[in-house]
């Protein structure tokens, strides 16, 4: 018999009529066929109101009693849930965290689930009750009550949905699905039927707060199919699974990461060890930095401009400001009022011509790119926050998001063609490791044969991004990486890409060209570059990735050209002569995390 697990979020509990309807609609599955497991959160906005009372009570309650509290918001509303099944004369039964026998480590507000013991699950739905578990919540080895932050109810359903083979997992909330882009900020946003993980995950980084990052790392490691869609409706929603909607489309998704802020450190000696101490500062205050970009100037400095979250700022230049001296460099600069647009697709990584797109669209609106950086499937602009709503809109008119491409499909035909369902012995093979949530690994891999070209002194103009990818693109070179960096100094900027070294000669010809149309410095290029990539899962929730990397390049000596980080993959860009050592270094660092 089939099996969904439907978890019904804050909104959806919210007071007693909407936990009689969501109790409708889980007996209505169970009618219908399905065993049944809910997954429920506390009521509407119990848990804040928890947070309160116990600041009232406490300037910094101990994490251990902040857990016991807000644990309760949960058992209240799954008793309740459970009372009005019974009342709609069917059967259920209320588990709490404990109950249901998940198991986290031991650090409080933000545990990590570690395994779940399925049998009472699986026993009650044997008798014909619906289980009713509590999100959010587990316990450690000495049975204290932990929680998984917040929004981790989604991530307790996807586990329990892995856990027991559910067909799909089912999360009942406040919208009715993905869109193309947030239709608050853009209401022409289209709701798509289908969105990959990746594309889900990259979304969610960017800011798209449809569902907890965790609960999508969690299903596309143990492919369990997430289907979005309001509570309060009969529609379908939006099916996340390993799939793209479409497989014509390069961009599936826009999103605008309103509030950022640039930071530049100015004149750092191009020598190896330099992105480390600047980043391990920051790492250091658990500020996560995003867009990193080295320009590397002629005399053998460069300026590594890179972004946070505006309200991470001030910490940010404290961190940063108290290790300038120390690797010498020259200064730091800072620019509050920036956005970040990116766009996010699955097909992007075997398209050429992507970016030139993107670039385009935004120089036709009059705005100015400030950096940019690219990773395999999302390609990202930072640009002056007054111009942002206009970024936004056209890029997604750009990639006509707006409009369903005319080959998508729908799950059940995406279904119909493969065979998509999750191999259940394989996920409980997995799942014996005891560390459910660990950071995995999939791949630590280089390819060689690279070249950098690398335009030096690019006027910071509307539309010249556009114009030199264009003009690559007609020349027929595909290029890889692309960054933009920030100069502060004379307004100009750097532009690099990285292509085969196959393409070096022609690339150079063609960036002459543009250098001298633009009245630019001039063009740098090498071959013998290698990309080495580290490929995983929640490579931005498990943020040491970035640190382990750093140490063990510069513990061997080893420059950092380039970096372009996202969720799913760190890239950098070094010397070939140096890429076995590196290989060999960071396989040994990750040897636990690799699978
Ligand atoms: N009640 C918890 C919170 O508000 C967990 C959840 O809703 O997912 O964060
Ligand atoms: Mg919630």
């Amino acid at each position: 018999m089939s099996l969904i697990v439907q978890k019904f979020g804050g909104t959806s509990v919210a007071d007693t009529e909407k936990i009689r309807a969501a109790a409708r609609r889980a007996i209505r599955a169970q009618k219908q066929g399905h065993r049944v497991v809910m997954v429920v959160s506390a009521m509407g906005k119990q848990t804040d109101v928890l947070l309160k009372l116990a600041a009232g009570v406490c300037e910094r309650p101990p994490a251990r009693e902040m857990d016991m509290l807000l644990s309760t918001g949960e058992q209240t509303s799954v008793a309740l849930v459970a009372m009005a099944i019974h009342d709609l004369g069917s059967k259920a039964v209320s588990l709490t965290g404990g109950q249901i026998g998940m198991k986290t480590d031991n650090s409080f507000s933000k545990a990590r689930i570690r395994s779940i013991d399925t049998r009472r699950i699986e026993r009650l739905l044997e008798e014909g009750n619906i289980v009713v578990a509590a999100g959010f919540q587990g316990i450690d080895d000495d049975l204290n009550i932990t929680t998984l932050g917040r929004g981790g109810s989604d991530t307790t359903a996807v586990a329990l949905a892995a856990v027991l083979g559910a067909d799909a997992c089912e999360i009942n909330t406040d919208v009715d699905g993905v869109y193309t882009t947030d239709p608050r900020l853009l209401p022409e946003a289209r709701r798509v039927d289908v969105i990959s993980y990746d594309e889900m995950l990259e979304l969610a980084s960017l800011g798209a707060g449809v569902m907890h990052s965790r609960s999508i790392e969690f299903a596309k490691k143990f492919s369990v199919p997430i289907h979005v869609r309001s509570s309060f409706g009969d529609r379908d929603g939006t099916m996340i699974v390993a799939q793209a909607e479409s497989e014509s489309a390069a961009v599936s998704g826009a999103a605008l990461t309103k509030d950022e802020a640039r930071v530049t450190v100015l004149g750092v000696p191009d020598v190896p060890g330099m992105s480390r101490t600047i980043f391990n500062a920051i790492a250091a205050q658990k500020i996560a930095v995003d867009m990193v970009v080295q320009n590397v100037g002629a005399e053998g400095k460069a300026d590594v401009s890179f972004t946070v979250a505006g309200d991470e700022l001030d910490q940010t230049l404290r961190a940063v400001e108290s290790i300038v001296d120390s690797i010498d460099a020259s200064g730091v600069t800072h620019d509050a009022e920036v956005s970040k647009v990116s766009v996010v697709g699955l097909g992007m990584a075997d398209q050429k011509a992507v970016a030139a797109k993107m670039f385009r669209a935004l120089a036709d609106a009059g705005v100015n790119i400030q950096m940019i950086t690219t990773s395999e499937i999302k390609i990202s602009a930072l640009v002056p926050r007054e111009q942002s709503a206009a970024a936004l809109r056209a890029v997604h008119e750009g990639f006509t998001l707006d409009q369903r491409p005319a080959d998508a499909k729908t799950w059940k035909e995406i279904k119909a063609e493969a065979a998509v369902e999750a191999d259940v012995h394989d996920v409980v093979s997995r799942l014996q490791n005891d560390a459910l949530e660990a950071l995995t690994l999939t791949d630590i891999a280089f390819v060689g044969g690279q070249a950098r070209v690398t335009l030096d002194g690019v006027l910071d103009q509307v539309g010249i991004a556009a114009d030199v990818f264009e003009e690559i693109g007609q020349a027929g070179i595909f290029i890889d990486m692309i960054v933009q960096g920030f100069d502060g100094e004379d307004g100009r900027t750097s532009v690099s890409f990285t292509t085969d070294e196959a393409n070096l000669e022609a690339s150079i010809k063609v960036a002459e060209q543009i250098c001298e149309k633009h009245a630019m410095r001039g063009v740098r290029g090498s071959a013998g570059i290698t990309k080495l990539s580290v490929s995983g899962i929640g490579l931005r929730s498990h943020t040491q990735v970035g640190t382990v990397l750093f140490d063990q390049l510069a513990e061997a000596k080893i420059n950092v050209e380039m970096i372009a980080t996202s969720e799913l993959q760190v890239n950098v860009v070094i010397d070939s002569a140096q890429a076995d050592t590196a290989t060999r270094r960071l396989k040994a660092a990750f040897a636990d995390a690799l699978n």
